[in-house]
């Protein structure tokens, strides 16, 4: 069932939105009409998020907004895009106009934020779900992909890692932290920002990138897998926020970093070749990136070390992926 769609979007989404120039026919026709630069290619991503799965119910509307937003835009990075237009299904249990204010709110501050337009919505009575699609440009065949890895390109990742699964723990009473860090990483679940002007800037540098959704060692397999390579990964090496270092054992810090998602850090590999330019346009990155590994030529072998010595996941988190969906699903 409909609810008035366009009542419902008009009422809490075009205001205050930003306006492109390159969009001819925004929300209000049965269709969007923009236009894609010259030389360029159009991205195209899309990310659900559902009450339940991917967010609980005390969740802040505000956050939602934000996050289906930055989730998407954090694909968009990840292939080297710039942002342009997002559209917007949302699968609402009833009209709650408090909901709605902070979920529009969320979105507007981000979509202000990259200069990213709102160009058509569709509303439907359901269960709390809302899909994102959003839609970027990269210059003609400089989109970043999964498949670029080498044998012998270096490993880099942006950011902080671990952190919005330890605020995710923290809420759901698996970890005590004090209140101070679990405020700050808690902003770090609700409000991720994804790492746009890192992606575009590693265009022509990267030789592949992903971003960091469903835990390192998960993502680093996507690029292992689709670039028929393996890696060698210095679990020493990982960046930490001082909130993981001084809340966790050193062996529990390292495994939330590795297993744990919702990060959206950019993970990428950097040919050595590549490697002077890329100091160069990251040197005053606010998301700095550190090198933690090598590509190999094995195929999707992961081999984690803490200096010279091999180092493992804890007894029972070898099936990694289940471990994270466990904890989703409490
Ligand atoms: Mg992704």
């Amino acid at each position: 069932m409909a609810f008035g769609e366009f009542d419902l979007i008009e009422t809490y989404f075009t205001h205050r939105l930003p306006q492109r120039d390159d969009v001819t026919v925004g929300i209000g026709d049965d269709g969007a009409v923009a236009s894609v630069p010259e030389k360029s290619d159009l991205v195209v991503v899309t990310d659900t998020m559902v009450q339940g799965v991917h967010f609980d119910q005390d969740t802040p509307a505000r956050a939602i907004g934000h996050k289906i937003v930055a989730v998407n835009l954090s694909d968009l990075a990840a292939m080297g895009a710039e942002p342009a237009w997002i559209s917007l299904a949302l699968t609402l249990p009833e009209i709650n106009d408090e909901w709605l204010t902070g979920f529009a709110h969320g979105l507007r501050e981000i979509c202000e934020y990259y200069n990213c337009q709102l160009i058509g919505g569709d509303t439907t009575q359901g269960p709390l779900s809302i899909t994102v699609t959003a839609h970027g440009f990269v210059p003609n065949g400089k989109a970043i992909r999964r498949s670029g890895a080498k044998p012998g390109d270096w490993l880099y990742v942006s950011g902080t890692l671990g952190d919005a699964g330890l605020a995710l723990a923290a809420r759901q009473h698996r970890q005590k932290l004090n209140p101070d860090y679990e405020r700050r990483l808690t902003e770090r679940l609700y409000f991720p920002s994804a790492r746009v002007a890192l992606g575009q800037s590693l265009r022509g540098i990267a030789s592949s990138a992903i971003d960091v959704s469903d835990g390192l060692l998960a993502d680093v397999g996507h690029i292992l897998k689709a670039s028929h390579v393996g890696a060698r990964i210095s679990v020493d090496e990982l960046p930490l926020s001082l909130a993981v270092t001084e809340s966790l054992s050193a062996e529990q810090a390292i495994t939330y970093a590795l297993t744990s998602g919702d990060d959206y850090e950019l993970l990428f590999t950097v040919p050595e070749a590549q490697r002077g330019l890329f100091d160069t346009v990251t040197a005053h990155s606010p998301s700095k990136p550190v090198c933690i590994g090598r590509i190999t030529n094995e195929p999707e072998l992961v081999q984690l070390r803490f200096g010279d010595e091999a180092w493992e996941l804890p007894e029972g988190l070898a099936g990694f992926e289940h471990f994270r969906k466990t904890e989703l699903s409490q």
